[in-house]
């Protein structure tokens, strides 16, 4: 029987400690370990400030199954997934940070589960948040009790990108080819049988987290509004409400004022009224809005991600 394939892709994004470390654990813990599979690794190198490019090709000069694609910019971790899913040569398709806080060692686990024809795709989450700021976790926690209450697509709390995929997943997964991409959704989306793996957190290897909070905010955004149009409906119940509410105190207003003359007093009031309607009204407008510009992005059909260099 022909020797089977798996590729693994690693984003990275200013990663220069990092990926040594962990070009050596997936050689000694994976590659060694499962002599009857043939290895293709893709580094993405998502436009890095500092010397992982020289660090990956370094790398692939020693190493033919090292595969690499630089971007021109830094474009996010999911252009970087997407790239290199369209680049992935593999049977099997596997996707882990360079930070080994997605032990390496799965993989083998993985593959074995694979085997069994049972399941398309393993994936994991993690269960613990062990070593991340406490006000991180509760925002995280927050966010998957809220996307999973208004989105049809199941979210798994804790789940990483890191998983191992049969290839037609990933065929289904690059079909998928929108601008703005939230993989944790897309993965769901596809369908497929998936078996999930769990595991306890671990602290990254070398170098910082890319995150900050805001850009997490912004993040979770990008998984409610590309998972669930909720929000409109909620910004057309909240205002439908309060058309009823207002129709309500205009008859109460106008009987009042017939039974006792002069009853509608207080500007300060009135103020605050305009003030927490003219709020609510914007706020609807502002979802609207997101979801505008989310069409308008996409309407663009703008590449997810542009290679400056690859071997
Ligand atoms: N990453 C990337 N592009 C980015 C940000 C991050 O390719 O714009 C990569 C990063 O190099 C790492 C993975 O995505 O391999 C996860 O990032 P990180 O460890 O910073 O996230 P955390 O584990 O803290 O959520
Ligand atoms: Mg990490």
């Amino acid at each position: 029987m022909e020797k089977q394939k798996i590729s693994i892709i690693i984003p990275c994004y200013s990663e220069e400690e990092a990926i040594p470390i962990c070009y050596n654990a997936l050689i000694k813990e994976v590659i060694l370990r499962l002599s009857e599979v043939n290895f293709e690794i893709i580094f993405i190198d998502d436009g890095s400030k500092d010397e992982t490019l020289k660090v990956i090709k370094n790398l692939s000069e020693k190493d033919s199954r090292i595969k690499y694609l630089s971007f021109s910019r830094n474009f996010g971790k999911e252009a970087a997934i997407y790239a290199g899913l369209n680049h992935a040569t593999g049977d099997y398709v596997a996707i882990m940070d360079v930070d080994l806080q997605d032990p390496p060692e799965l993989l083998i686990l993985m593959y074995e589960t694979l085997l069994t024809d049972e399941y398309d795709c393993v994936a994991t989450r993690r269960t613990t948040r062990q070593g991340e700021p406490f006000i991180r976790s509760f925002f995280a926690k927050a966010f998957y009790r809220f996307i999973n209450k208004i989105s049809q697509t199941d979210i798994v709390e804790g789940a990483r990108d890191f998983r191992l995929m049969k290839r037609p997943m990933v065929e289904a997964i690059l079909k998928v080819g929108e601008y703005n991409r939230f993989s944790k959704g897309i993965f769901e989306w596809v369908g497929f049988n998936t078996k999930w793996i769990e595991f306890e957190n671990v602290e990254r290897v070398a170098g910082i987290t890319k995150w900050s909070f805001w850009e997490l905010f912004l993040y979770s955004l990008e998984g409610i509004i590309s998972f669930s149009t909720a929000p409109l409906a909620i910004a057309s119940v909240t205002g439908f409400i309060f058309f009823v509410l207002s129709f309500l105190a205009i008859v109460v207003i106008i009987i009042r004022e017939m039974m006792w003359h002069g009853s509608a007093f207080g500007w300060p009031s009135l103020v605050c009224i305009i003030f927490f309607i003219g709020g609510i009204q914007l706020f609807c407008i502002g979802i609207l809005g997101q979801y505008m510009a989310r069409t308008y992005l996409e309407t663009k059909k703008r590449p997810i991600y542009i290679v400056k260099e690859h071997n």
